[in-house]
């Protein structure tokens, strides 16, 4: 089937061609005297393949539904729990457009006849080959030398898709900059007024919102017979873990970070320190710019406990007798709010200057989905 070729002739844009223009003399024979005609090992490959080869094997399997037939890839058992190294993920094969429409044979269960119609190109260091492996077998045959392949392969894809990412984030550092620096202005506001009220009143945020939660957080002002029920906006802001100073300071932690290039990094490297340092920064950089939405409209949210409308919701509950409190006001002076809240859980005073604009500054939802990172994270 393979006719071998003289070096230096014009085949050199074909890279299969060149592969086996290197494949030895030994190997040649050996796959010439196989008793199976069909099956053949080329032992060519004294370190996995690169971008070049991999490529070209994938566009070979669109073409033609056959990824045994990619020149210099091998056909034969590998020895049982031979070592491997995956060179892909799981690619579907288009069968139909074989001949005859056969499912791929398996090089490690069924070399001669049909077997899968999903595998993974995988490289053998141990008879430098490479071969297409139907996925699900993989595992039983290779044994923990599968798994750990896996693991390793997993490490490198991430590793290339962050290096391949990280140009991009840093492109759309100049767009995002000023947008993040806006919803700090308002996280940390909010952050700081929920610090005075804590201050001031420990345990009102938790007992308080543990009290609004627990009935679904809407109220009822009115005894009338089937008088309407209200939500009550921005419960949030009284949450445990509300801190949005925080979270956006994580999220402008990572836009710092992303000016720092990533290290070197080379395929076969594992899991190497850079590996690490790779996937570690590119996972915190996706977590966060991938939260930027929900964080803005969490803060928007948040802010809404504060509104004028939302406090007086809250003492027509009361004043209506359908509360358990004994006490709810907000007194507003300007951008003053003094509320006294009064219950079984005690008697809380609090002040803060709320800013009513305060929303004005935060950046729209349109400008959230405009970013770039929104394109690439979608
Ligand atoms: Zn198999």
């Amino acid at each position: 089937m393979i006719q071998p070729v003289n070096c230096g002739q014009e085949h050199a844009k074909n890279v299969g061609v060149l592969l086996i223009a290197g494949y030895s003399q030994r190997s040649l024979n050996r796959s010439m005297h196989m008793t199976d005609s069909a099956l053949q090992t080329f032992s060519i490959f004294n370190d996995r393949p690169g971008p070049e080869f991999i490529d070209g094997w994938r566009q070979h399997i669109a073409d033609t539904g056959e990824p045994e037939k990619y020149p210099g890839v091998s056909t034969t058992k590998p020895a049982k729990s031979a070592n491997v190294v995956l060179l892909s993920d799981e690619i579907r094969v288009p069968t139909a457009m074989r001949p005859g429409g056969d499912k791929v044979p398996c090089p490690l269960c069924s070399p001669s006849t049909g077997k899968f119609g999903t595998g993974r190109m995988a490289y053998f260091p141990d008879d430098s080959a490479t071969r297409f492996i139907g996925h699900d077998c993989a595992k039983r045959y290779l044994g923990t030398n599968y798994t750990e392949a896996e693991r390793l392969f997993r490490i490198e894809a991430q590793c290339a898709a962050f290096i391949q990412l990280w140009p991009k984030l840093q492109a759309a550092l100049p767009q995002l900059n000023p947008i993040v620096q806006s919803l700090y202005v308002v996280g940390k506001i909010l952050s700081q007024l929920r610090l005075y009220i804590d201050a001031q009143a420990t345990g009102f945020a938790r007992t308080f919102h543990g009290d609004l939660v627990a009935i679904g957080s809407r109220v009822v002002t009115s005894r009338d017979q089937g008088a309407k029920s209200y939500d009550i906006r921005g419960l949030e802001f009284l949450s445990k873990d509300f801190n949005p100073e925080s979270d956006v300071e994580k999220l402008m932690n990572v836009c710092r970070d992303i000016l720092s290039p990533l290290p070197s990094w080379q395929i076969n490297e594992g899991d190497s320190p850079a590996s690490r340092e790779i996937i570690k920064r590119g996972r915190a950089a996706a977590r966060r710019l991938r939260g930027i939405s929900e964080l803005r409209n969490q803060i928007e949210e948040a802010a809404q406990f504060l509104d004028p409308i939302n406090l007086n919701l809250l003492e027509q509950w009361r004043s209506s007798g359908n509360s358990p409190f004994t006490v709810i006001r907000f007194k507003r002076e300007g951008d003053r709010i003094d509320g006294v809240v009064e219950s079984y859980a005690g008697r809380f005073e609090w002040s803060v200057v709320y800013q009513r604009d305060l929303l004005a500054t935060l950046p729209t939802k349109e400008e959230i989905a405009a970013l770039s990172v929104m394109e690439i994270f979608g």
